[in-house]
């Protein structure tokens, strides 16, 4: 199930008025976590004339699920077309509220959005989804541990309990020690493959510092190539910088050539055997010289 339909019920009220009271008693009954924030000063794409509320179809994606807001498909709302917005279980803007005004939104979800989040499971330290209600995600192990992050180089002994699977809907409560034997087993299955990612990782790190240093050697043995070549055709490293980041020779760089020397280098530099340029513009703008 990739998508879940639900209604959006989007609200502009005074936040004195008695439909407000009545209907935020109403959403906070539901169980719904407000999540009353600041909004991003942008037109909301679910419009509510000024006390009403309006109610919209959503797709909801099951793909990432959190417990107490939804992304949507793609969907076209007052504000046009648009592939998805970030939806919450029940929204504030806070900036309406110190206004007076209670302006947000909340969700009717139907039951299979409960069960999504019930039967969804997810790994606190590496974040991957279990379970069937996404093709995506995967088979929720016997043992009830994440099985991808094993081979993580980062993971510590102090993170193994994050590794227990718990229901999207109720990742934030409190969690229990490991048992003795889940410690055991993960000890089993983390200890060699923890030992295998820092092999791994610093036969990635070796290769990377040889890279850079072969890299910079190249760097320095084009500069000097480029220098001596500037030496040989009777012209002072001066007239040149070579930015290694960009590979390029920046020719008259602090612009002191005069006409001659500009006009003997525009001569020769066609023969220069690395990239160039002229600074403020390349060799096409010559100036005239009067011998
Ligand atoms: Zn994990």
């Amino acid at each position: 199930m990739r998508t879940i339909k639900a209604t959006l019920v989007a609200y502009d009220l005074d936040a004195r008025s008695p439909e407000w009271t009545e209907l935020s008693a109403r959403i906070a009954a539901t169980g719904a976590r407000l999540f009353h924030v600041f909004g991003d000063g942008k037109p909301s794409p679910f419009s509510v004339e000024r006390d009403k509320e309006a109610r919209f179809t959503v797709e909801l994606e099951t793909a990432c699920l959190f417990d107490d807001q939804w992304n949507t498909g793609p969907m076209s709302t007052p504000t046009g077309e648009s592939n998805g917005h970030r939806v919450f279980d029940w929204y504030r803007d806070h900036a309406w509220t110190e206004r007076g005004r209670a302006v947000g939104h909340y969700l009717e979800l139907p039951e299979s959005a409960h069960a999504a989040r019930r039967d969804t499971l997810k790994c606190a330290y590496c974040g991957v989804y279990y379970g069937a209600i996404h093709p995506d995600h995967r088979a929720i192990p016997a043992d009830g541990m994440c099985n991808a992050c094993l081979g993580s180089e980062y993971l510590k002994r102090a993170d193994w309990p994050l590794l227990r699977l718990r229901s999207v809907g109720s990742m934030w409560a409190k969690r229990e020690p490991l048992t003795e034997a889940e410690t055991e087993t993960l000890a089993a299955v983390i200890g060699p493959a923890f030992k295998a990612a820092q092999k791994a990782l610093r036969v990635r790190q070796v290769a990377k510092a040889r890279a850079a240093i072969e890299r910079k050697r190249g760097q320095q043995e084009t500069e000097r190539a480029g220098m001596l070549w500037l030496l040989d055709h009777g012209f002072l490293p001066e007239c040149a910088i070579y930015y290694s980041h960009r590979g390029v020779f920046v020719f008259d760089w602090r612009e002191k050539m005069d006409a001659h020397e500009r006009s003997a280098l525009l001569d020769v530099v066609s023969e220069f055997p690395y990239e160039y340029e002229f600074k403020g513009g390349n060799a096409a703008a010559r100036e005239p010289v009067t011998p």
